[in-house]
């Protein structure tokens, strides 16, 4: 059989199923997403996850949306390191994932809002948080983003209409996505700005693609910065005694 006439034989038992499945309320953006896609999802779940797989952009500013309703918990500040914390300053700071300050089944752990059916974000459905899920479908797809904005390249790109970031010219092939403000320099210098203000870095308004060669020389001037800043630091260090 083609390609073509198996796609088209599978996207009809998808959608069979996908029908049979599908509640009375459904988000009518998402479901048109799945019609118009390629492979019919056969589950509703299916279709919420590639609707927000298609708009990372969109779930990138949800779910800081969402987490600016929850603000952070009472007393909770941004440390990395210890146990049950984020090895390293990379990782975006989640309040919620720590054990701590964690709001239970039914509340995503990325933003701390209440996760309903299908991991969507609003209840649809009048039936309450799901008691099942733990994370929004978009927050998912936004944790991804912000953990590995390279694999989005493309849509970063795009939305620069292809011009480097840095030097206003055209964008080659090779072009890698920086944080215009190093995420070292948030650790050290802004790790006191209120949660869920410090998501900003690592979402798209801290985000670009820019040429190698002006990515590399963005580099060797940070890495200089870190090795004065902690001159600077050491020297402002009281002495200590030998
Ligand atoms: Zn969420």
């Amino acid at each position: 059989m083609r390609m073509e006439e198996t796609r088209l034989l599978r996207n009809r038992q998808a959608l069979t199923r996908l029908n049979r499945a599908l509640p009375e309320i459904f988000p009518a953006t998402v479901l048109r997403h799945a019609l118009e896609r390629r492979w019919t999802p056969p589950m509703p779940r299916l279709a919420v996850d590639g609707y927000w797989r298609a708009h990372v952009i969109r779930a990138d500013r949800l779910s800081r949306a969402l987490a600016a309703r929850s603000g952070a918990p009472k007393g909770w500040t941004w440390r990395i390191g210890a146990k049950g914390l984020p090895a390293t300053f990379r990782a975006p700071p989640a309040p919620y994932r720590e054990k701590k300050y964690s709001l239970g089944p039914g509340f995503c752990c990325v933003c701390g809002q209440p996760v309903y059916r299908f991991g969507w974000h609003a209840d649809l459905w009048d039936q309450g948080p799901n008691r099942r899920a733990a994370w929004h479908t978009a927050c998912v797809v936004a944790w991804q983003f912000w953990s590995a904005p390279s694999d989005h390249d493309r849509i970063l790109r795009r939305i620069q209409a292809r011009r480097c970031a840095q030097t206003g010219g055209r964008l080659w092939k090779t072009a890698e996505i920086d944080h215009n403000v190093p995420l070292f320099q948030v650790w050290s210098e802004r790790r006191d700005e209120p949660w869920p203000a410090l998501l900003n870095y690592w979402g798209l308004p801290n985000l670009r693609a820019i040429n190698r060669d002006a990515h590399a020389a963005k580099c060797a001037e940070e890495a200089t910065y870190r090795v004065r800043r902690r001159k600077d630091t050491a020297d402002s260090a009281p002495p200590t005694r030998s």
